[in-house]
């Protein structure tokens, strides 16, 4: 889709809400959210609405659930807390 050139070995990918609310269940390792769930990432020291990850696509075939400033921030779920498990 996009013009300009490739310099990444990585490709942001994007699917309909309800395809991702399933991928992101699949991926998530502390188990069902809700679609206002919100995470804290230790890597960028922020809170984002789990809805908002993005969903990255490696080169070697790698698809990995990063936090919602990707690539600005390099965590992945698993460097987030969950904010509504208390
Ligand atoms: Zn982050």
């Amino acid at each position: 889709m996009s013009k300009r050139e490739k310099k990444t070995d990585w490709e942001i990918v994007e699917m309909e809400e309800k395809e991702k609310a399933k991928f992101i269940n699949d991926e998530i390792p502390f188990g069902g959210f809700s679609m206002d769930s919100t995470f804290f990432c230790i890597h960028c020291e922020k809170t984002h609405r789990v809805t908002d990850a993005k969903i990255v696509k490696y080169k070697n075939g790698a698809v990995l659930l990063q936090c919602a400033d990707f690539p600005e921030c390099d965590g992945t779920v698993l460097d987030w807390s969950r904010n509504d498990e208390r």
